[in-house]
Formats: C-alpha cells, structure tokens, sequence
C-alpha cells in the first residue's frame, strides 16, 4: 500500500498543477476503471477539470450506465460529444453498418467519425487534456510519460496514472467504493465500443480484446496519433 499511496500522492498532486497551471483543462474519460479512479479524485477534490465522454452511439449499455453510477455518487454530469450524424450516415451507406471489421483502413475511418473529429471539438479552447493512460496496458504505451507535448491538437496531454499497475486500479477503486463498468468483471480489462470489444482469457494482453482482429501494433484508434500515424510524443517534463 506504500507504493499505492505515494502514486495516489502523485497523481493528485499532477492534477492540482493541471487545475492551477494548464486552466482551461479537461479530462477524456472513457469511464474505464483507470478513468474512474481519475474521476473521484477530481470530483472528490474539487478541481476545476471538466469531464467528458466520447458517446460513440456504439457503447455498450454497462458503459452508458456508468454516466448513471456518477451522477448518482458525485451528482456530476459527464458531458457527452457524439459524432456528427451527417459523417456516420455517409459511411454506414457507403460501406456498411459494421465495415470496421473489413480492413484497418475502415476501421480507422469509423474511429476518426465516432471519436477523432468528436475529440477535437471536446478539446477545442483548452490548454491541456487529461486521460487515464497507463504504461503497462499495451505494447503502443510502453513509452508513454506523465506529461506530452500533444502536437496534434496544440496542448499539453497530461497521463497521470502512467506508472500505475492495474492492481493499483482495482486498490484504488475497492478501497474507496468508487463506481465502475460492470463489464470488468465479466473478463474486458479494457472497454471501448461494443462490436470492437471482447473478453480476454487470464494471462492474455488487458489490450488484447481491442480490435481483436489486427495486429497488436496498430491498436490505437487515432486519439493519440499524430497524422495518422503511432508517433512516440515528446516528453517535456517528468
Ligand atoms: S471502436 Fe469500432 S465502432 Fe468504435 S469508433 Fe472505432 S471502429 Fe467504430
């Protein structure tokens, strides 16, 4: 629990320098375990850090239940930036309902309407964004740093939970009663949208349920590429 707690420490200390240093701030909660843990200590805290989800209009109704658990534990509402309507139309008639299955490239193209271009507009006007990124949880974050240069959208990305562990999650978490998905007791470490998720057996990657059907180096769904590409993002500070 000592090392927990020095984390805990840490971490709250980042977000009160967020909070005082990089306002207008905000938090990209996916509402995972990970997020949840940096939602309590925002809201628990006080901080002036807005919080948002991407409502991709493919979550599964465990996610979209969790808006429910925080509102009625923190009475906060998460905001909600969803796709414009106009984009999804045009590639779910061109290509298909479920045409991220076909190639990387579609895949890509879903990921950019439901959750890149609603990013961007979430993000617009900020100094720095937050998210709950860990280093351990895949091959694509083994270099990720507390705090980024974020070229792509011309902030500062903050990661504060890059060093934890997932047993540090799930401490943190018990310990304080914090509310979660329930899917992460049914075998999904990791939570994106419903047709892109699985469950993934014990000793098997927390990311390996993501975009199951592609290679491991290219699971990331473009929020923390840069031109489309995985780019190593320069670290500024420690
Ligand atoms: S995770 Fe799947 S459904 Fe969600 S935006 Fe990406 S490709 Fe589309």
């Amino acid at each position: 629990m000592t090392d927990l707690n020095a984390r805990i420490g840490e971490t709250r200390a980042t977000l009160e320098r967020i909070a005082r240093d990089f306002s207008p701030a905000v938090f990209a909660s996916s509402l995972a375990a990970e997020d949840m843990v940096v939602t309590d200590m925002i809201l628990k805290a006080g901080l002036p850090i807005a919080i948002f989800t991407l409502e991709t209009g493919r979550l599964h109704q465990e996610t979209l239940a969790v808006l429910k658990q925080i509102k009625a534990t923190y009475d906060y509402d998460i905001a909600l930036y969803r796709p414009r309507p106009e984009l999804v139309d045009e590639y779910v008639t061109r290509n298909g309902l479920n045409a991220f299955y076909d190639s990387v490239e579609m895949r890509r193209e879903c990921c950019r309407i439901r959750k890149v271009e609603p990013l961007g507009r979430a993000l617009a006007g900020h100094k720095a964004w937050v998210t709950g990124q860990r280093r351990a949880q895949s091959t694509t974050r083994a270099e990720l740093a507390v705090q980024e240069d974020d070229a792509a959208h011309g902030m500062v990305k903050f990661n504060p939970l890059a060093d934890w562990l997932e047993a540090d999650v799930w401490d943190y978490i018990r310990e304080g009663a914090v509310p979660y998905n329930a899917l992460h007791d049914r075998g999904y470490p990791s939570i994106g949208c419903e047709p892109c998720t699985r469950a993934v057996q014990p000793g098997e990657d927390v990311r390996a349920g993501r975009w199951w059907w592609e290679n491991p180096d290219s699971k990331e769904c473009g929020l923390h590429l840069v031109d489309g590409k995985l780019v190593r993002i320069k670290s500024v500070a420690a």
